[in-house]
């Protein structure tokens, strides 16, 4: 079996030790092992890492730049081959993973103004013939550990902006899918990174802990789950490193009854259902405004529902793939369960879907929940699987209150044709990224990614402005020459 194993110095390597499965969830298959770092393998690529950092954060600006640009051609160049990697390792279909593939290529194009970005403050004058400026230096080395759900995006969330900062980076990503964050480090070497400045090892838990009591390890940027977000969070600050933690999510889209209820049912299928609802902006529950609201969302999206399909990656006329493991499967399966027992109606029940050829294939299909409440067990977990549950309530206030009720705050949507609705719920809910008639409100890369509550802990959001003052701390540099004419004498107090 093909073997992945890590990539340091530039080069990849497969040094003996554990391994895991990566499962093809098409197939319920193991195809590959991965293995799991060694202490000495973290080890080298944090040697690696610090070697790479003098020289890297002394080469001037626009050079960084200019491999970015040589990496965003050679992404697009290889998008393929990407796409392929994604779809055979977490099987979400070939037009999503391209749409996540070309989310990834924004952040490297924001990257690429890294010159612009960097320039920093400049106050002549701010006393007698004394200048200041405050310029962004790099931290040094920095880690990104990274989710499955998004196996080339959400890395490229992280990297390239650390890079083009000055830092050298390690990459921990998802042992469940691990190939593309290898093939993304080899495409980078050949755009000219200097070898060690972006190093990828791949591991579970022990490698991760060696990151976070690794104190040469200056930052680390992580997403995924919130339980692990809050640990990795934790025990970062607790080292004395910057960390930004991005979590879970539940999801709430408001329709209200001035809304167009065929249009929020088709947004509302593609951002329940897409991807298996393996995203953490995945929208997850529809608060009906009404019941006539609801019933009317019900039959409508129930009637959609029929042509829905589920499958393997490369045939584009799926519309979304299996769930990552079969244990993920079975424990979304339990939520749906736990619904019905607790009371809710399972309108549609995407349980045991046939599909043909792939029959041990880890697949659920779409699945509707009706009448879902606060207490359910389904309604407060992150289910992150095709299910999308309808709850029902008298007004606004009251679906507002259910949302800013909720531990997690990633994205919110509401549905309305009326603009003081839309402006009071955005100007006042208590979620990280809010949308108005759009579903899915990802920030683009050149604004900043991150949700309220437990979907983040720490003080800056992913990517973006936010993520160049992540990379980056703040140096304020007050200069004066002094000459006969301004040479002052002793002084004990603060000029007044
Ligand atoms: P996960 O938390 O299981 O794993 C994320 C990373 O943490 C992986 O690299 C994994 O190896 C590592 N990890 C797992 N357990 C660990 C432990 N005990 N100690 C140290 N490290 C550990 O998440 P996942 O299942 O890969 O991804 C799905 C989750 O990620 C969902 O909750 C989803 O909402 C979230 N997510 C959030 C965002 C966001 O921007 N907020 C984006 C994508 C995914």
């Amino acid at each position: 079996m093909k073997v992945v194993g890590h990539f340091i110095n530039g080069e990849t390597c497969t040094p003996k030790g554990r391994m895991q499965d990566v499962y093809n969830p098409a197939t319920g298959e193991a195809e590959k092992l991965v293995l799991l770092a060694s202490k000495a393998t973290v080890n080298d690529a944090i040697v690696s890492a610090q070697n790479a950092f003098v020289e890297w954060r002394n080469t001037p600006v626009s050079k960084r730049a200019r491999v970015m640009f040589k990496f965003k051609s050679l992404l697009e160049e290889h998008a393929d081959e990407i796409i392929a990697l994604i779809g055979a390792e977490h099987g979400k279909i070939s037009h999503d993973a391209a749409g996540e593939l070309q989310r990834g290529i924004e952040n490297v194009e924001f990257a690429c103004g890294a010159p612009q970005l960097l320039k920093g403050e400049h106050s002549k004058n701010v006393g007698p013939s004394i200048d200041s400026w405050s310029e962004f230096q790099p931290l040094g080395v920095v880690a990104g550990i990274t989710p499955f759900n998004f196996p080339a995006m959400v890395p490229l969330w992280m990297f390239p902006l650390a890079i083009v900062c000055g830092n050298t980076f390690v990459l921990k990503p998802s042992e469940r899918d691990p190939s593309c964050a290898i093939f993304l480090a080899k495409l980078l070497k050949e755009a000219g990174l200097p070898d060690g400045v972006f190093n990828v090892i791949n591991g579970n838990k022990e490698a991760v802990d060696q990151i976070l009591d690794d104190e040469r390890i200056k930052a680390v940027s992580f997403v995924g789950s919130t339980p692990i977000a809050e640990y990795i969070y934790s025990k970062a600050n607790a080292n004395g490193k910057r960390c930004q933690a991005l979590g879970g999510a539940k999801n709430h889209a408001i329709v209200m009854p001035d809304a167009d209820i065929d249009n929020a049912v088709n947004q509302l299928l593609g951002a329940a259902f897409g991807s298996s609802g393996e995203r953490c902006m995945a929208l997850s529950v529809v608060v009906a405004v009404g019941d006539k609201v609801a019933d009317e969302i019900v039959d409508k999206m129930q009637s959609a529902m029929e042509s829905l399909k589920v499958g393997a990656f490369d045939d584009a006329t799926n519309d979304f793939g299996p769930l990552i493991t079969l244990q993920h499967k079975e424990k979304v399966e339990g939520y749906i369960t736990s619904a019905a027992e607790q009371g809710a109606d399972v309108v549609v029940d995407g349980r045991n879907p046939s599909v043909k050829g792939y029959e041990t294939g880890f697949f659920l299909g779409a699945t509707l929940i009706d009448k879902v409440t606060p207490e359910m067990a389904s309604y407060k977990a992150e289910i992150f699987g095709p299910v999308l549950q309808v709850m029902r309530v008298k007004s606004m206030e009251q679906a507002m209150q259910l949302i800013d009720s909720h531990e997690y705050g990633n994205g919110t949507c509401i549905f309305t044709r009326d603009g003081e609705a839309a402006r009071y719920f955005s100007d006042n809910i208590q979620v990280g990224m809010v949308g108005i008639n759009v579903p899915l409100p990802v920030p683009v890369s050149y604004h900043s990614f991150g949700g309220w509550k437990r979907s983040l802990f720490g003080d800056l959001h992913a990517y973006g402005p936010d993520g160049v003052r992540f990379y980056t701390k703040r140096k304020t540099i007050t200069q004066r020459w002094p000459s006969s004419g301004i040479r002052e004498g002793v002084s004990f107090s603060f000029p007044s």
